[in-house]
């Protein structure tokens, strides 16, 4: 249980102002002494995060936050911090005490939640210490399920838990990256390069969960390296329903694959998954308008080591620039990165994000439109670079 990525986890978040009893909840909930709690107001710094089970969700992530009224220099950096978790919220919790009265920061929380179609649990907390009368009245104003806990007891958990059940996202993860491409008993080949970039003796998540996926849905699952695909496929008697390789293998295996076999990459599979393929086909149009000097952003979703033909600092930034035919002015971001301001971008060029959760892929998408900044994928623009990239979103653009 404990190994699910936490990119494919249900993410709920605990909001609240300082002191309103945050950590305590979530040793309530997960019945375990994981968060540090202390009577002094502020004692929760970084955001915490923290997996478990809740059925019949299945796997979660909670995530403790610093309270939104913190103040100073120091205070107003974590309280950003904590607002920043917003983008990976699926449902928030807002914590009440029950001795105090919600104010304007309850209220930005609810406010800025709706705006992001995130739903909201309210919790009176510290049922000990006050009645939570003023807490009661103000959530039914604001239209806010809400329960009452103690956390000290767990009174009231069990009640948390059936409201987080019935108001979490359905469709906080697709049900499938790609079972619903393929029919049982059908054949996939994966093809995997295992060259100076890829993780000594593993395979990496988004091939793992491909494969998983397809095997969930009753597919024949092949895996070979690029050089031994031609092989794979003379040994077939019949030609598989779909071949899925690393983007960076497209020049070489579209050679090999005929052209009546649909084809296709992890990161295309991940454009549909984890974000809106829609969002990343309408970027593409961006790279025919750009200039000598203009400004590109690549976004990796995790901190791996760059390799020296790394696919981001080297490979796609060189196409790029031969492309445009001169220096295009390029940044980076990893992890959980990702700029405020995006309007100066000309494009933004994000990896197949198999380590961040889909609210956050969605939220920089949103981000994006909002600023009229294009973005692609990793799949996407090596698609078009390869000039495939009709032959490679076919197959999993369902609209078509
Ligand atoms: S760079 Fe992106 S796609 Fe590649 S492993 Fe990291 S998060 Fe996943």
């Amino acid at each position: 249980m404990l190994d699910t990525p936490r990119s494919v986890r249900l993410h709920i978040a605990i909001f609240g102002r300082r002191n309103a009893g945050k950590s305590s909840l979530i040793n309530a909930i997960t019945n375990q002494d994981l968060a540090v709690v202390s009577p002094v107001p502020g004692t929760t710094t970084d955001p915490v995060f923290k997996s478990m089970e809740i059925a019949p969700i299945g796997p979660v992530t909670l995530i403790d936050t610093a309270g939104i009224d913190d103040e100073g220099v120091l205070g107003e950096l974590r309280v950003k911090k904590s607002m920043k978790v917003l983008a990976k919220t699926d449902l928030l919790l807002l914590t009440v005490a029950s001795d105090s009265v919600p104010d304007e920061f309850d209220s930005k929380i609810v406010n800025e939640a709706r705006n992001r179609c995130i739903p909201v649990i309210g919790i009176i907390s510290k049922q000990d210490i006050g009645t939570g009368t003023e807490a009661e009245t103000w959530f039914n104003s604001m239209d806010v399920p809400f329960c009452r806990v103690n956390s000290l007891t767990r009174e009231g958990i069990d009640i948390l838990k059936k409201l987080i059940v019935e108001y979490s996202p359905e469709d906080y993860l697709p049900e499938t990256i790609m079972g619903d491409l393929l029919k049982k008993d059908e054949t996939v080949i994966l093809v995997c390069p295992v060259d100076a970039g890829a993780p000594k003796s593993r395979l990496i998540l988004p091939q793992v969960q491909v494969m998983r996926d397809a095997l969930d849905a009753g597919v024949c699952v092949i895996v070979v390296r690029e050089h031994e695909l031609a092989t794979a496929l003379q040994n077939l008697k019949t030609p598989p329903a779909m071949v899925v390789t690393d983007s960076q293998a497209f020049a070489f295996v579209s050679k090999i694959v005929p052209p009546e076999v649909p084809l296709t990459s992890f990161s295309i599979l991940y454009a549909r998954y984890k974000g809106n393929l829609r969002d990343f086909l309408n970027g593409v149009k961006a790279i025919d308008t750009l200039q000598p000097g203009d400004k590109v952003l690549i976004a990796e979703a995790c901190t791996h080591y760059p390799s020296h033909e790394d696919i981001g600092r080297v490979k796609i930034p060189k196409w790029l620039e031969g492309k445009v035919g001169g220096k295009l002015e390029f940044s980076w971001v990893v992890g959980g990165d990702f700029p405020e301001d995006l309007t100066d971008y000309k494009l933004i060029v994000h990896c197949g994000a198999c380590m961040i959760n889909r609210a956050e892929v969605l939220d920089r998408l949103s981000r994006c439109r909002e600023a009229g900044t294009p973005i692609v994928n990793y799949g996407i623009i090596i698609g078009y670079i390869n000039g495939i990239l009709n032959r490679v979103v076919k197959p999993v653009d369902k609209s078509k």
